[in-house]
């Protein structure tokens, strides 16, 4: 069979693209050459669905950030994955510089921007410091589990047609009569458009298509996961500078506050996280609010921002017409993924027809949910087998985590591991030294000890 398209990288914007596809009734195959969607910067980032002000107007950064924020309440109800709109504030004393910012949002069109100072402040954020006097309030911004949105777009997209081939790699390319061939995993794949989607592996896949590559920086941003609480009920910024948004203090949407993200340039990809970093975190956080819960503190993660200049690239390849890019997809990416797939279908691709109605998926969750095996989150061992055996399946302990929860608890799967660990195995017929934690190299257990 030749595929009407072939996307490359099952992050968000991959993901967001493969639905938008087959949501136009087009034959689709989705390639991420790990063995779960939404590994890279889609599953380490703040979670945020921005209202939109930040962006500098006319770019297509603001064009998709006020757009996907439109487009994402009504996917995550249809995908059956929790969103709130619970706003953000950005704080600070220099109100000029706060007005500006509101200026730019409502020129980029986001709605209900206000300058709010008093009672209404304290209200919004009661741990702010006292000094702190005003903050722009974002009504319209939101919270999204980010891999959770891009596993379920790609997971309606398989129940209605599309086809997602996990741990693909892709070895070489040709393209004969307009097909292109595509060489991988010992079988062929053929389609007639490409759309590269690969987030930090944009150049090498580019390679392989003969299309453009981009000079793509790095950027880590580190950041702490506390425990579930209510210290703040909304996302408060500090004033952007020119490394981005700033150190931020979020609920995420299933209730634990993320602190950070940091901003370090670095010459390679790598998710280390530091000292430093995490001491800048600390310091920063204590210096906007009183009563830090940092005795809560369960995880420290970090994510990778690719960028290639300031704004997004999202073109038709002018070397080869048939291949789509998409490159330097830092922040507001989760927020802009459903505009840019948008963008990429109709206008890009010029595929106008109807959206097809579409059979919703079930999600995990169900009742009885058998034995309770993460005690910290309350996961059952049938939500966790629904997953394992899911359209898109979980093979991994992480791709488990990802979609139900078990290990993201306070004890971070001290407890459950082992069995989920057996769950895996069993449901997949495979040994348990050959579960993985997340990549294929990833082994947790190893026959005969170390
Ligand atoms: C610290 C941080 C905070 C952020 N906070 C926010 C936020 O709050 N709100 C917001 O809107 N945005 C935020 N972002 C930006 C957002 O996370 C990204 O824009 C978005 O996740 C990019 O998605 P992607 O699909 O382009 O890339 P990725 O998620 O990196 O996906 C690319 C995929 O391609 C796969 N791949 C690579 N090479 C190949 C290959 N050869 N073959 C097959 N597959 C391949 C990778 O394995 C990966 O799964 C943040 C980013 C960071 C790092």
């Amino acid at each position: 069979m030749i595929f009407d398209y072939v996307v490359i990288g099952g992050g968000v914007i991959g993901t967001a693209i493969f639905n938008k596809l087959v949501r136009k009734g087009k034959t689709c195959v989705l390639l991420e050459r790990e063995p779960d969607l939404a590994t890279g910067a889609t599953k380490a980032n703040s979670g945020l669905i921005h209202a939109g002000f930040d962006a500098e107007s006319g770019s297509l950064k603001a064009k998709f950030n006020v757009r996907g924020n439109e487009l994402t309440e009504n996917l995550a109800k249809e995908l059956k994955v929790p969103f709130k709109r619970t706003g953000a504030v950005v704080v600070g004393n220099d109100l000029e510089k706060l007005k500006a910012l509101l200026e730019r949002g409502e020129k980029n069109g986001v709605r209900g921007l206000e300058i709010v100072e008093g009672d209404k402040l304290k209200s919004l954020v009661p741990n702010l410091k006292e000094d702190i006097k005003y903050a722009l309030y974002a009504p319209s911004a939101g919270l999204i589990s980010p891999y959770m949105f891009a596993i379920a777009l790609a997971e309606e997209g398989v129940i209605n047609g599309g086809v997602c081939k996990l741990s693909f790699e892709i070895d070489r390319v040709e393209q004969k009569d307009g097909v292109f061939e595509i060489f991988g995993n010992n079988e062929v794949l053929q389609a007639r458009k490409v759309i590269n989607s690969a987030g930090a592996g944009f150049n090498e896949v580019s390679k392989l298509f003969k299309t453009e590559e981009f000079p793509i920086k790095f950027r880590r941003g580190e950041y702490i996961v506390l425990d579930k609480s209510d210290f703040v009920k909304l996302t408060v910024f500090p004033l952007p500078t020119a490394l981005g948004k700033g150190i931020l203090a979020t609920p995420t949407v299933d209730g634990n506050i993320l602190l950070g993200p940091t901003a370090e340039d670095i010459e390679a990809f790598n998710t280390e996280t530091t000292e430093c970093g995490i001491d800048k975190i600390i310091s920063y956080i204590n210096s906007t609010f009183n009563n830090v819960p940092l005795n809560k503190n369960i995880r420290q993660f970090s994510g990778i921002r690719v960028s290639c200049g300031e704004d997004f690239v999202v073109t038709e390849s002018k070397l080869n017409p048939n291949v789509i890019l998409i490159a330097g997809i830092n922040s507001p990416g989760l927020s802009s993924a459903p505009a840019i797939a948008e963008y990429v279908v109709e206008e890009l691709l010029k595929e106008h027809s109807e959206d097809k109605p579409m059979i919703a998926r079930k999600g995990y969750t169900c009742e009885p949910a058998g034995k309770i095996i993460c005690k910290c989150e309350k996961v059952g061992e049938k939500e966790i087998e629904n997953a394992i055996n899911a359209p898109i399946p979980a093979t991994t302990v992480d791709a488990v985590k990802r979609r139900v929860r078990a290990g993201m608890g306070r004890c971070q799967g001290g407890q459950c591991m082992l069995d989920i660990c057996k769950l895996i195995a069993k449901n997949l017929n495979i040994e348990l030294e050959e579960v993985k934690k997340e990549s294929a190299k990833s082994n947790i257990m190893f026959k005969g000890g170390f």
